[in-house]
């Protein structure tokens, strides 16, 4: 059996090599590093894969949430909405541009915002709710857009960990993770369903005049070269990265039934097991099985964590510490206790290797030492 690892990066490589090494090769032949035509390409393509929303591509998935918040004009003290279960790169941005992050908790069986709470912090300062698409599930955006309409807030989707996944609304209609609010942010992170070889963000929006602004921000503030109309940042995607992530689009599809297939796997082979909660899936969303994430009692989950390990199963915790409990994001009135839903699932959920290079002999392996680890226990 091949060792088994969270993601195989190698794995992938060799399998896509000649298809990758090409793409490199032309670009290194071209000396196009910054801002070469593969970027507009990749872009292109993307855009395709998306139904044709704008895509403006950028340095990482940090900068495309704090270049969303830029071109939305957010002021100094204005609040956006967040889960607490997720992701620092969501709070730190807000805290850079001198906004005010609001945190509410999830849903225990969704991992997403819990639309009901919103409510319940929404102000007159309130500009924006940044629902997380967590493991790779949309958030139930179709209540949430229609808070954000009734309140003339903005919403910017962390889509990260979901490209490729579609929220269903109840009439019917599909739309990309992503494209939905107002901006949606991703990052192609090397270990993300869609990665580079490096770090890699994009935006997504169905408006034309956001996307400019994104793209001039993104890109030192400037539409025309030395002229800066307004404030911006240097972000932008490699040429490399972008004819790397041009042949790994093209395999996106294929990708995403391989995560599934894994996933099916583990839902036939670890069902039964008491102690065990399988990933809910909700009806509003398919799944593209970023993480697959199981929930196990407290008293469980780092002495199974412990035994996977020894017998060579890595297995990951997203997230150990909720955001309010952070030393830079700790303030006084989030007590331990304020968020009881995203305190429980640090201390209960454990991800599970899941990647496209995953074979049946290694799936079974690792379902059986989880079954020999509960058996254990009984
Ligand atoms: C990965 C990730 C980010 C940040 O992306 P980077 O490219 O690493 O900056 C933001 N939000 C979520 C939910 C993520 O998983």
């Amino acid at each position: 059996m091949k060792p088994i690892k969270m993601v195989d990066l190698v794995g992938q490589y060799q399998r896509l090599k000649s298809l990758i090494d090409t793409a490199v090769q032309e670009v290194l032949g071209a000396g196009e590093f910054i801002q070469g035509s593969q970027v507009k390409a990749f872009e292109a393509a993307l855009s395709n894969y998306l139904e044709g929303t704008n895509v403006v591509s950028c340095g990482n998935g940090t900068d495309a949430l704090q270049i969303a918040m830029m071109a939305l004009r957010f002021k100094p003290g204005d609040e956006i909405i967040i889960p607490v279960h997720t992701y620092v790169a969501t709070a730190e941005v807000i805290a850079l541009l001198g906004l005010r992050p609001v945190f509410i908790d999830v849903r225990e069986d969704t991992f997403t915002l819990d639309v009901d709470q919103v409510d319940h912090v929404l102000s007159d300062r309130t500009v924006a709710i940044v629902p997380v698409h967590l493991y790779g599930q949309c958030a139930d955006m179709e209540p949430l857009l229609r808070i954000a309409a009734k309140r003339g807030v903005a919403i910017i989707e962390d889509c990260a960990q979901a490209l490729g996944a579609g929220y269903h609304f109840s009439d019917g209609r599909i739309m990309p993770a992503g494209t939905i609010g107002e901006i949606g942010a991703t990052s192609f992170f090397p270990t993300k369903n869609l990665g580079a070889y490096g770090d890699g963000g994009a935006m997504f929006t169905r408006d034309s005049d956001i996307a400019e602004r994104l793209r001039m921000i993104a890109n030192h503030g400037q539409r025309v070269k030395y002229r800066h109309d307004v404030v911006g940042v240097n972000s932008r995607l490699d040429t490399l990265q972008a004819a790397i992530l041009s042949v790994k689009l093209r395999s996106l599809r294929n990708d995403e039934e391989r995560r599934k297939w894994v996933a099916r796997y583990y839902d036939t082979h670890l069902s039964g097991i008491r102690q065990m909660e399988l990933p809910v899936r909700v009806n509003y969303s398919s799944h593209v099985y970023h993480q697959y994430t199981l929930r196990v009692g407290a008293e469980y989950r780092d002495p199974m964590s412990a035994y996977l390990r020894t017998r060579g199963i890595p297995t990951m915790i997203y997230y150990p510490t909720p955001l309010h409990e952070q030393p830079a994001y700790h303030l006084p009135e989030y007590r331990s206790g304020a968020f009881p839903v995203a305190e429980k699932l640090s201390r209960t959920v454990i991800s599970l290797p899941i990647h496209t290079e995953m074979d049946e002999s290694q799936l079974s392996y690792i379902c059986e030492t989880i079954h020999e680890f509960f058996a254990k226990r009984e």
